[in-house]
Parts: C-alpha cells; sequence; structure tokens
C-alpha cells in the first residue's frame, strides 16, 4: 500500500498572553480527512513563544502550569532579559523552551493511539494575536 501524507495548519488567536487549549478534536479532525489507520502524527507550534504538548485535562493543573512557569519565567520586570529590546517576550520563548515544540502520537487503526488521561494541548506565551500549529500525518 502506499504511504499517504497530508498537512494542515490549525490557526489560534488567544485573547490572552498566556492560555491553554485542547486542540485534541482538531487533531482528530485531521486524523478523520487523511484517511491514514495506520501511522503517525507530528503536531507542531510554529511559533517561537508557544507549544504544542500532551498532559491531562484538568483546570487545577493548568493553573498550576501557569503560576510554575511564571515563577521559572516570569514576564516582569521585563527589563531583565536581554531579548527584550524593542519586544517584550522573552519570558515566553523560556516558557516555550519549557513546554516544548512538538507532540509526535501514534495512529492504530484510524485513531490516535492516546493513554487514557492524554490530550493534545497547544499552549500560548505570546497571545494576543494569530498564530499557527502544524499537524503533518504520515502512513498507510
Ligand atoms: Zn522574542
Amino acid at each position: 500500500m502506499p504511504m499517504k501524507h497530508y498537512r494542515k495548519e490549525l490557526w489560534f488567536h488567544v485573547p490572552s498572553r498566556m492560555a491553554f487549549m485542547n486542540i485534541t478534536a482538531q487533531v482528530d479532525e485531521c486524523l478523520s480527512e487523511s484517511g491514514v489507520r495506520e501511522g503517525l502524527v507530528l503536531v507542531n507550534a510554529m511559533h517561537i513563544t508557544a507549544s504544542v504538548f500532551i498532559n491531562d485535562d484538568e483546570r487545577g493543573l493548568h493553573h498550576d502550569y501557569e503560576v510554575w512557569l511564571e515563577k521559572l519565567a516570569p514576564y516582569e520586570p521585563t527589563g531583565q532579559y536581554r531579548h527584550n529590546v524593542g519586544e517584550k517576550n522573552a519570558d515566553a520563548h523560556m516558557k516555550r523552551q519549557i513546554m516544548g515544540r512538538e507532540v509526535v502520537v501514534a495512529i492504530t487503526s484510524g485513531r490516535l493511539d492516546l493513554g487514557p488521561w492524554e490530550q493534545i494541548f497547544y499552549g500560548e506565551f505570546d497571545g494576543r494575536r494569530k498564530k499557527r500549529v502544524l499537524v503533518k500525518i504520515i502512513g498507510e
């Protein structure tokens, strides 16, 4: 059977500076469109101040992430970062580094082969503008 391949960009416009969005359903939709039954899906943020990661869809946890990330890389004072010349998003670059760029999920029998509580998230750290996530699917 020849290998199938599929590519789609998902666009997001988060109204706040930082937020987490569950994008599992959108990735699932891509998988349906691709027609791939066995293979791999790569989902990556196309911006250096946003992440794609897998974890639990639990509000308390997402709040805890925000507090933890703000401790590790506080937004303010913005003058503490050398990157912040002309822009003020050094903290967002660091938050992205911690939360990661991409995830790869196995596709088995036409479904995302996730663990019982695993969900795919878009992590925004410098929002209030349009940003993209790439979905690439390969398989048969
Ligand atoms: Zn920057």
